[in-house]
């Protein structure tokens, strides 16, 4: 497909994908809940000729087209929403909650970006079928967020019923300029381990201090004693980040509590590291505990576990190539390491086939070259998951759409050969 032929049939259908887009917006689901997502996704995904299953990993949505032999693309996209109340203004901003939950929901890390875009991209492929042969596999992934929804998806015999592929490709839409697209080669985003960790002391009257075993003071020596992991015990050159973002205890100042919860973010690059990092952890954790005088071992759930996200460096030449002649070499970049954290990569390791995944931008360019200038980027420019996160809906999808086009095809074979 050339680049005027690919331009052609983008415009014919980008009022329809703003619409979309717009209606995915306005009606965002958390993970596991996105049954209106999923309805809509299959009966579009249906009438363009693919073969479309539903309740993959519970909400998930595949569709598939054989179009003769030639390799298997996977091209995927996530399609749940955040527990945020949305702040943006825009006329199509969201106003749902969790019909569950009762919570505001947003689209605040841009997944409806990734299901539209993706759905473009299907349209197209669907339409040009007789310039590519081989299988398209499009896998409509619920619950990213908390890096549940592609292991639900694998464990729902997914290879087995759909096939094995060649390589899996996806994307991510973040706070860079429009037209601007990231990809970095090996471990490129971070693993995250999230513990939910239970102190227990005995609780007491605020008076009488000798009577208790004080669970805010062992919180407290807990969380200090954890900055010195990244710090001391993690060599120079490498890279981790250890956040406890939650640390609850007590109802009132006159009463010492028989409890304290702290709520740990981890983030690692290497498999190494991660174990040095979480052995650290827990090691402090218990011996905090132990110097206070706990009489109960403290107890350490896991909320939630990323795998590091790791692109196969041949995998990435070979789609940036494709794609640098597409949008011009000079507007990608490689932005290294980044700390998130996606779920996308258990899709290679459990079939064992490369993983290719990239970021586009979806900022205003003038607006981010002004925060740039005024060196105010990460305050001015709101990023994936605030409730003020606004990707401008064109031309990221015109982009989106594009580059999942231009990526799938220099996998799946030609059918002239
Ligand atoms: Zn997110
Ligand atoms: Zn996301």
């Amino acid at each position: 497909m050339t680049t005027a032929d690919l331009d052609t049939d983008i415009a014919t259908i980008r009022d329809a994908l703003i619409d979309l887009y717009k209606d995915l917006h306005a009606h965002p689901e958390l993970g596991f809940a996105e049954h209106r997502t999923s309805a809509e996704i299959a009966r579009r995904a249906t009438t363009l000729g693919y073969n479309v299953v539903s309740g993959v990993g519970r909400t998930g949505v595949v569709a598939t087209l054989s179009n003769g032999p030639g390799p298997t693309v996977l091209l995927r996209a996530d399609m749940d929403a955040l527990p945020v109340r949305e702040q943006t203004g825009l006329p199509y901003a969201s106003t749902a909650t969790d019909p569950e939950s009762g919570s505001p929901v947003m689209h605040a890390c841009g997944h409806d970006v990734h299901v539209t875009c993706l759905l473009g991209a299907l349209e197209i492929l669907a339409r040009a079928r007789s310039t590519w042969s081989g299988t398209l596999i499009a896998v409509f992934q619920p619950n990213e967020e908390l890096g549940a929804g592609a292991q639900a998806m694998v464990d729902d015999n997914f290879f087995e019923r759909f096939g094995t592929p060649d390589v899996v490709l996806g994307q991510h839409v973040m706070p860079l300029p429009v037209g601007m697209l990231a990809m970095h080669p090996g471990a490129a985003m971070a693993s995250t381990d999230a513990w939910k960790v239970t102190l227990y002391g005995r609780g007491s009257h605020g008076s009488q201090p000798e009577r208790a075993i004080d669970p805010v003071v062992m919180a407290a020596a807990t969380v200090l004693r954890l900055q010195t992991v990244v710090s001391r015990e993690i060599g120079g050159g490498d890279t981790a980040v250890v956040t406890v973002g939650s640390m609850r205890a007590g109802t009132q100042n006159n009463i010492i509590p028989d409890q304290a919860e702290l709520q740990l973010n981890i983030r690692t690059y290497t498999p190494e590291v991660r174990e040095r990092v979480l052995t650290a952890v827990r090691r402090i954790i218990q011996a905090e505990a132990t110097a206070s005088g706990a009489q109960r071992d403290p107890d350490i759930e896991v909320i939630d576990t990323f795998p590091i996200t790791t692109n196969d460096p041949g995998a990435v030449d070979r789609t940036l190539e494709a794609l640098g002649a597409r949008f011009g070499a000079h507007n990608i970049i490689d932005p290294g390491p980044v700390t998130g954290s996606e779920d996308v990569g258990i899709f290679a390791t459990a079939s064992g086939a490369p993983l290719c995944y990239w970021f586009i931008g979806g900022t205003d360019p003038a607006t981010f070259a002004a925060a740039q200038e005024k060196g105010t980027t990460a305050q001015d420019i709101p990023s994936n998951h605030s409730p003020h996160f606004a990707p401008v809906i064109e031309p990221t999808l015109d982009i989106g759409v594009a580059a999942l086009i231009t990526a799938a095809l220099t996998w799946l074979g030609d059918p002239a050969s």
